[in-house]
């Protein structure tokens, strides 16, 4: 989730900080390596954020982790442009049924760098990472928020602190099987699958 106003600041460096079992969710989306990611029609208006965003991390991560596909049924990742999420959240991130939705009213207000920032920082949570502007240390929250992808600093540069969480999450966390994950994507009462067949 992100949906927290800008703090600049450029000041000390992150690259220091311990990771922790706090920062990180149980599983990822990956599967064979990969997110195959699908953009349903409410979200290709996002289409040139999408892929400024897919490939920044692949960049940063120096693989290509996500690929797109135009088949939703071969897709671990499916984007779509809600009016339905909770006021607060310009995008939230669902980990079971893989699905990324965008606040369409917060993008349309956003101008391209925070859209495509909003889309970087969405992205983060499909590798199993959690928010860190919620962490439970106070002083960490502090920073993390102002230098940090998933403390929501609005950036769309990947610093080494972000790669670095990025791939130990990675390894913390587990794939899913291809049962359980189409245990949840045809499971239509989730939130999120409601939301993806329009009705939400
Ligand atoms: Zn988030």
């Amino acid at each position: 989730m992100i949906g927290f106003a800008a703090i600049g600041s450029q000041s000390s460096s992150a690259q220091t900080i311990k990771f922790t079992s706090a920062m990180h969710t149980s599983k990822n989306l990956t599967y064979n390596g990969t997110i195959k990611y699908y953009v349903k029609s409410d979200a290709k208006k996002y289409s040139p954020e999408i892929s400024y965003a897919t490939k920044k991390w692949n960049r940063a991560l120096g693989k290509k982790v996500f690929k797109p596909t135009t088949n939703i049924g071969h897709s671990r990742l499916v984007f779509t442009g809600t009016n339905k999420l909770g006021r607060n959240y310009a995008g939230v991130a669902e980990i079971n049924s893989g699905v990324i939705a965008l606040n369409t009213s917060w993008m349309n207000r956003y101008n391209q760098q925070k859209r495509r920032a909003v889309v970087i920082h969405e992205l983060g949570h499909t590798f199993g990472t959690k928010d860190l502007y919620a962490y439970p240390n106070a002083d960490l929250r502090g920073m993390f928020k102002k230098q940090t992808i998933m403390g929501g600093n609005y950036s769309t540069h990947i610093k080494s602190f972000d790669t670095k969480l990025a791939k130990w999450t990675l390894k913390k966390t587990r794939t899913m099987s291809q049962t359980e994950f189409r245990h949840y994507r045809s499971n239509t009462g989730l939130y999120y699958q409601q939301m993806l067949n329009g009705r939400l």
